[in-house]
This record gives C-alpha cells, sequence and structure tokens, in this order.
C-alpha cells in the first residue's frame, strides 16, 4: 500500500543578485521527481553533494514548499491540508538529521527533547504516562532510561543519533525522512544505528525514505533505492539489481567507488571528471554528459527519458538496453 507519493515535484530557488532585484535564475534543486514509498518500506535516495536529495527530503515532509507537483501521503495531497489537519498528518512524518550534535537544543534536557514531541500533539494525558512514554522510547532505542535528566552535551555522536531517532518515534510516525543520519558518525557506531533503525522497522512497522550519498550504506538498508543527479532520477530499481548491474554510467561510477572486501574482485574504479555543473545553468541533453566517459554526440542534445529496462529497474541513458525480460508493470517512474 502506497503510504507517500510524490508526483512531478519541483523545488526551484530563485537567485537574487542585490537586495530588490528581480529573480532571473533558478536553483533548480529538485527538478521533475516522482517516487513512491510503501508502508513499512525502505527507500534509498543517492547522489554525490548538491544533487537535491536533501532538498527532496525536506520538501516530502513540508520543511519546504515545492514549486510545483504533488506530494500525497495516505492518499491525501499535503497541499490542501492547512491548520489543524496538517498538524494532525505532520506527526505521521518525521525526520531524523545528519547532524546529531547540531539537532538538538543543547538547553533542553534529552527528557525536555523527547517530551516536547508528545505535549505539541497531547499523546500523554498524565504526567505520569508522559514520564512512562519518554522512559519507553529511551529503552526502545537502547539508552538508559535515567539518562532523561542529562543534556545532550553529555553523549557521545552515537547516542545523541539515538536521542534524535527517539524524538522522532515520539509521536508514532508512520515515515522517517532519514537524511544522512549516519555520515557523522565512526564506521563502527554507524553500523549500530542501522542495525537500531531496521529493529525499530521490524518492530513498528515505520517507513523510511533514507538519504545518504553512500551508496553502500544506502543499499545495505533500503529496498528500493533511487539515484540522483542535478535534481533528477537517474536510475531507480530494486537495491540488489541496481547495484548488481547498475545501468547508468553514474551509477556504474558510484558502484566503483565502493570499497571491496573481496581482495579478488576485478572491479575498475570509474573516474569522473570534473565536478557537478550548476543546477542553475544545467547541461542540454543528458545532464551528465559533460562527465560521462561513454558520451556520444546525441548525448548533448536530446534529453534521455527514463525508460523501464528490466521490471521496476528504470534508468535515463540513451545507451542503456532494456532486458529481454523487461514488463509494463513498475513501481516508480521517478523522473
Ligand atoms: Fe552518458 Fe549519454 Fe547515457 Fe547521458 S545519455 S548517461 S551522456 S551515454
Amino acid at each position: 500500500m502506497k503510504l507517500l507519493e510524490v508526483q512531478d515535484l519541483k523545488v526551484h530557488f530563485p537567485v537574487r543578485h542585490g537586495l530588490f532585484s528581480r529573480a532571473r535564475q533558478y536553483v533548480k534543486a529538485v527538478d521533475g521527481v516522482s517516487l513512491t514509498v510503501d508502508a513499512g518500506e525502505t527507500v534509498g535516495l543517492v547522489g554525490e553533494s548538491g544533487c537535491g536529495k536533501t532538498t527532496l527530503g525536506r520538501a516530502v515532509i513540508r520543511l519546504l514548499e515545492p514549486t510545483s507537483g504533488r506530494i500525497l501521503f495516505d492518499g491525501e495531497d499535503l497541499a490542501q491540508l492547512d491548520g489543524e489537519a496538517l498538524r494532525q498528518k505532520r506527526r505521521h512524518f518525521q525526520m531524523i538529521f545528519q547532524d546529531p550534535y547540531g539537532s538538538l537544543n543543547p538547553r533542553m534536557t534529552v527528557g525536555e527533547i523527547i517530551g516536547e514531541a508528545i505535549d505539541i500533539h497531547r499523546l500523554a494525558a498524565t504526567v505520569d504516562a508522559r514520564r512512562g512514554r519518554i522512559e519507553s522510547l529511551l529503552r526502545q532505542v537502547g539508552l538508559d532510561p535515567s539518562h532523561m535528566t542529562r543534556y545532550p552535551h553529555e553523549f557521545s555522536g552515537g547516542q545523541r543519533q539515538r536521542i534524535g531517532i527517539a524524538r522522532a518515534l515520539a509521536v508514532e510516525p508512520k515515515l522517517i525522512v532519514c537524511d544522512e543520519p549516519v555520515s557523522a558518525l565512526d564506521v563502527s557506531v554507524q553500523a549500530q544505528v542501522i542495525n537500531l533503525l531496521q529493529d525499530l522497522q521490524r518492530q513498528l512497522g515505520v517507513a523510511y525514505l533514507f538519504v545518504a550519498h553512500d551508496l553502500a550504506v544506502v543499499e545495505h538498508i533500503s529496498a528500493r533505492v533511487l539515484v540522483m543527479y542535478l535534481g533528477r532520477v537517474v536510475e531507480s530499481g530494486p537495491s540488489k539489481d541496481l547495484i548488481s548491474e547498475p545501468r547508468h554510467p553514474y551509477t556504474q561510477a558510484l558502484i566503483s567507488a565502493i570499497p571491496e572486501v573481496d581482495p579478488e574482485s576485478k572491479r575498475q574504479r570509474i573516474v569522473l571528471s570534473g565536478d557537478v555543473p550548476s543546477p542553475i545553468q544545467p547541461p542540454s541533453g543528458c545532464p551528465f554528459h559533460p562527465r560521462c566517459p561513454v558520451a556520444e554526440a546525441r548525448c548533448s542534445i536530446e534529453t534521455p527519458p527514463l525508460r523501464e529496462l528490466s521490471p521496476g529497474h528504470w534508468a535515463a541513458c540513451h545507451l542503456a538496453q532494456p532486458a529481454a525480460t523487461s514488463s509494463l508493470a513498475s513501481r516508480d517512474n521517478a523522473g
């Protein structure tokens, strides 16, 4: 069942050259993305810094106003909701932030941080019920309930991210947007936090939109993955298919950069030349063509549409060939 459905979403930011000047240019941070997340599912969103994945995650939970497109949550168009109806709906989608140091108020105790969310949505009828709920949430994320009187600076990075997770869970959400939740943590702590998120999903049935630049992390946790480049989805599909048989040259380059455990592996590293172009003036045709190692003449003229190459596996590349077993059945028409 579709919990979240994003249709042709665009988030464009005006660029002004003076305080009172008119915007003549726009940063196309997200430029026509469609995706779905089912109840209890994890969908990964991956790409280099500046590809638009964080902007997309924030627009999904209405921290940013989209320029156009639709966001349906539980079948309801969020743009049509306001006031109390939007507040009620907001409870069902939460966010975990990249920076566990900056996302917690240093002047509040852990109990106050988690209790604030419970208070806003009036989820505890009595003081005892509120306290019991905070203690139970701390246990659920692997922290000692007696720590509720401590302040964020008394915890390690991993523990602070656990507090952020407890705060998100306090309102019993159906979807959590995880914005690079482990990229600021040590590798050993990253695994613990990922395992915790997976355990919580099994217990609570919560869905995740998991945003990260590290494809190895995203693959580990996600059933499906979308790869973004310059505000668009260039490839999407079941994570196993996408990793074992990437069709887009950009995805192939990202995968080639994942460190391999097997010393016998012959995987060649694909080093992309140049930086990601400006989203103010994206390249003509295929936006990846200035960096693509296999670009042809037509790539700078014709924009490749997303095509389904095998069941549920889509890519936007002129050279990607459909598999013989291609099916019309699809999950996302992202892009
Ligand atoms: Fe490369 Fe052309 Fe495919 Fe774009 S369409 S990814 S430039 S081969």
